[in-house]
């Protein structure tokens, strides 16, 4: 396999290309922490690269420790930023990026609120545009695996939606220009999972600092068993790091002592899973339920 140049390396970084390369698109800073932190602590601790492009910085979420609340808009934004690169430190990832560069995009805001209609938000965004500066970071990373969300980008935020578009789009234009990602995942909860961690929140909420909980259907990407093809279980080190990166995201993500269930800034408790799964929807399973997201990829090539 030839080299391409390599023009985004930063001071330090060997130009030696780790064998197994993860890129993840996310919507907004905390989306990476929250579904996929454990997969990541994992790649990274055994040596993958792991790059992570988040859309937006998420300045329009709601912050909820009460002395930071003063923070909104550009200023949100700038200490969500600041928030990451926290929880990327506690995943060791090193490669993050802000789709188009810090500021590319707006957060577009909860689905019908007039936020969506601002011209400068990533739902506004024209998808070929977004997805061409995504195909600059496949080109130069050249993953073997790429995760992001389903078509409702897991449960209908329009950033989220945008995202998954962008990076499906991203992955066709990538193969036109030279480099076919073979493993596509979508994240994924399985259903009895998602049911049966919601049964032990309920009889264990008396003992969190959460008045009320969460349901099945607010958290994303849950479907029925049989549609989930790969799991990553995050065993206790790289649940703690996942837990760790969550709590990075502090104005978003408040995570419980003993670090079973968080919250979102609506207060209801929701299952923090040590265990994270995918659907895979391009390229070949290796086996039913994998446990590698890279298996079966070592034959990666260029297209010709
Ligand atoms: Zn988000």
């Amino acid at each position: 396999m030839t080299e391409l140049p390599s023009p985004n390396l930063r001071p330090g970084e060997p130009p030696a290309r780790a064998a197994r390369r993860l890129l993840l698109v996310h919507a907004h800073p905390d989306d990476e922490s929250i579904n996929n932190g454990a997969t990541m602590a994992r790649y990274t601790a055994e040596g993958a690269r792991v790059t992570l492009v988040t859309c937006t910085l998420g300045e329009l979420g709601e912050v909820i420790p009460p002395e930071l609340r003063h923070l909104t808009g550009a200023a949100l934004g700038e200490h969500r930023r600041r928030e990451l690169a926290a929880a990327m430190a506690e995943l060791g990832v090193d490669d993050f990026r802000l789709l188009g560069g810090a500021g590319r995009y707006g957060d577009s805001g909860m689905m019908g609120l007039p936020d969506n209609d601002d011209p400068a938000c990533f739902w506004r965004a024209d998808v070929d545009e977004a997805a061409a500066s995504l195909v600059e970071v496949i080109l130069e990373v050249r993953p073997q695996v790429l995760v992001t969300y389903d078509d409702d980008g897991g449960y209908g935020h329009p950033d989220h939606i945008q995202a998954h578009r962008v990076a499906m789009r991203a992955a066709e234009l990538a193969e036109d220009a030279g480099w076919r990602i073979p493993k596509v995942y979508w994240n994924r909860v399985p259903r009895s999972v998602a049911e049966a961690a919601f049964a032990r929140l309920r009889e264990e909420l008396p003992g969190l600092p959460f008045a009320k909980s969460a349901v099945v259907p607010d958290v994303p990407g849950v479907v029925d068993d049989d549609r989930v093809t790969a799991e990553i279980d995050g065993g206790p080190a790289y649940t703690a790091a996942k837990a760790a990166a969550m709590r990075a995201h502090a104005t978003q993500v408040e995570v419980a002592p003993g670090e079973r269930y968080f919250a979102l800034s609506n207060e209801l408790a929701q299952p923090l899973f040590p265990t994270e799964y995918y659907e895979l929807v391009r390229g070949e399973p290796a086996g039913k339920r994998e446990t590698d997201l890279f298996a079966g990829t070592g034959d990666a090539a260029e297209v010709a």
